[in-house]
This record gives C-alpha cells, sequence and structure tokens, in this order.
C-alpha cells in the first residue's frame, strides 16, 4: 500500500545522495494531505478531526492554510470537518451531518473495508478482536460504536490474557493496518491459542513493511557510507526505521529538520542514503537534503561516485 517512490539519486552535487525506494507518507495519508491543500487553494477552510498526520511541521501548516486541529466533534461549530485517513467511527458521519458539517471524508479505502469486514464478522456471530492501541484513531474508528461485549482489544499477550475466551469462544482477529505482523505474531497465537476458533481478517497494510523494508535495502548498500532519517519527533515509525537502519549501518542518524543535521557526519562521506518515517513531507526530505549538499564543502569531500 506505500505509494510507489521514485527513487532519487541526486549526483549534481559534490555528494552523492539516495533516497530509499519507499518512504515517506502512505498513500492514504498523501491523498488526505493533498485533499486538505486542494480545499485551501480554493479559499475553503474548516477544521481536521484530529491530527492528519502526527507531524508538528504538517499540522502547523495546515492551520496557516486555515485547516486547524480539532480534538473532538464537539469542538467544531460550523462549516467543513475533514475526517482523516485513520477513519472515524460510522455515527460521526450522522452527528456531523445533524450538526449541518459539511464532511470532507479523507478515509483511507482499506480502513473501510476493515470496518465491513468487522461488521460482517459480528453479524456471523463471532467476536472482534482487533490487535492495536485502544487510543489511536484507527482502533477508535472500528470500536466506539460497537456493544462493549462484541469486541476487545490486545496490543500485548497479557491484554490477551483479560480476554474471556469462555464468553467469546468464536472470534474474528483483526490489526489495526499500521502494525507490522511479525512483531505482533505472539499475540496473533495467544489468541488462536485461547479460543475455541479464531480466524485472521487479513488488514496489515504494508505501506509500513515497505518503509522498512526499503531502509534495510538502503542500509545494506555498501556505496551508501552513512544515513539520515527524518521524521516527527513523536513519531514511532520514525525511530524503528533509523534503528533498522543503525543496525547495519552505524552512521544513521535521525533528525526532525535541516536544524539537527551536523556537519561532522558527512567527513569522508561519499553518498549519503535518505529515507522518512510515515509523517514526513516530501518538503521537509527536500529541505533536508539541500542542508545536507551545504553542510557538505565540496573541497572536503572527495569526487563523487555514480550510484547505481
Ligand atoms: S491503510 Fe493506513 S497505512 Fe495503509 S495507506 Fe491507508 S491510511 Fe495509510
Amino acid at each position: 500500500m506505500a505509494r510507489d517512490a521514485v527513487q532519487v539519486t541526486d549526483t549534481a552535487g559534490p555528494l552523492t545522495l539516495k533516497r530509499a525506494e519507499k518512504y515517506g507518507f502512505c498513500a492514504g495519508v498523501r491523498i488526505a494531505d493533498r485533499t486538505v491543500r486542494r480545499l485551501a487553494a480554493e479559499g475553503r477552510s474548516g477544521q481536521i478531526l484530529g491530527q492528519l498526520v502526527h507531524n508538528e511541521r504538517v499540522v502547523s501548516d495546515l492551520v496557516q492554510l486555515g485547516f486547524a486541529t480539532a480534538s473532538s466533534l464537539d469542538e467544531v461549530g460550523t462549516g467543513t470537518i475533514v475526517f482523516s485517513a485513520h477513519g472515524v467511527p460510522p455515527s460521526f458521519h450522522r452527528r456531523a451531518l445533524e450538526r449541518g458539517l459539511l464532511v470532507v471524508d479523507t478515509t483511507c479505502p482499506f480502513v473501510y473495508d476493515v470496518h465491513e469486514e468487522a461488521r460482517q464478522a459480528l453479524e456471523a456471530g463471532l467476536h472482534a478482536v482487533f490487535i492495536g492501541d485502544s487510543a489511536h484513531r484507527e482502533v477508535i474508528g472500528y470500536t466506539r460504536d460497537l456493544d462493549p461485549d462484541d469486541y476487545d482489544v490486545a496490543l500485548t499477550t497479557e491484554d490477551v490474557g483479560r480476554i474471556d475466551f469462555d464468553r467469546h469462544p468464536r472470534v474474528k482477529i483483526f490489526y489495526q493496518t499500521t502494525l507490522n505482523s511479525e512483531e505482533y505474531e505472539d499475540v496473533a497465537r495467544a489468541i488462536e491459542s485461547a479460543a475455541q476458533h479464531a480466524e485472521r481478517a487479513d488488514t496489515i497494510c504494508y505501506a509500513t513493511k515497505e518503509n522498512q523494508d526499503a531502509a534495510r535495502a538502503l542500509a545494506a548498500d555498501p556505496v551508501i557510507d552513512c544515513i539520515v532519517v527524518v521524521g516527527g519527533r513523536h513519531s514511532a515509525n520514525t525511530k524503528h526505521l533509523w534503528e533498522i537502519c543503525r543496525d547495519t549501518k552505524p552512521r544513521s542518524y535521525l533528525v526532525h529538520g535541516s536544524d539537527d543535521l551536523r556537519a561532522d557526519w558527512f567527513t569522508d562521506c561519499r553518498a549519503v542514503g535518505v529515507t522518512a518515517g510515515a509523517s514526513t513531507p516530501d518538503a521537509m526530505i527536500e529541505e533536508v537534503e539541500g542542508a545536507i549538499r551545504s553542510l557538505a564543502p565540496s573541497g572536503q569531500l572527495p569526487a563523487p561516485e555514480a550510484v547505481p
């Protein structure tokens, strides 16, 4: 599901920059971001329910464009409300319309598929178990309107231990789309061994995994001397990308913007790899790349080498 990023290899300066094959926004967030920017360009304004993307810079850009973040539907008095890519509980559409709000729904189609599959599972008499973070907006979207007796949310095997499988012997497992299934295999297995009948829904979105695989490939490239990972200060997936890179390429650095770069990182560097977390806009990546080029004085660097 990650967007098919064009690999960018920039050999114009004294230093070669190479981006990971996949990086940055997933398709759902990219469409949501574009939609809001297009509305702003048309002279419209409104509010976004929850952050469109967990990135302070993007949030403040959107405020400048006339789209502030609302933390609850009740905060939005009039005008336009944007539902983000992670979706909302279905009742929010009705509530917004009852209040006369104009809804711009950027919910990712893949998230809508999960809503639909969960609905069908409940109709078939299965108990829904969502593997995910109960405080994440996507999971709130799936669960808020359900009868609490119809579902559970589990993030750890301890959470699974608290589920009453005597009352709910037949379950269907759903994942929060952004999770890496391999990391939660123990949670899924714990559910399967505790339930009488368990089936898994294929709800993992591969956008995150594809960004991670591309970061791994970038770090394994012998031509790359060091890697800069760009992302929001509180972005867990950016930190994870950095850890993946650092495992193979110790000279991997996590930055939240161009101000965090240090010239000494690039001493003796001929090729710098660049990747970015799922909440990082292209403009921020380009800004960091420009700063890397300016920090690497041509006199101190060997001639660039083409990176395949
Ligand atoms: S499912 Fe989630 S992670 Fe995947 S493209 Fe949609 S919003 Fe992005």
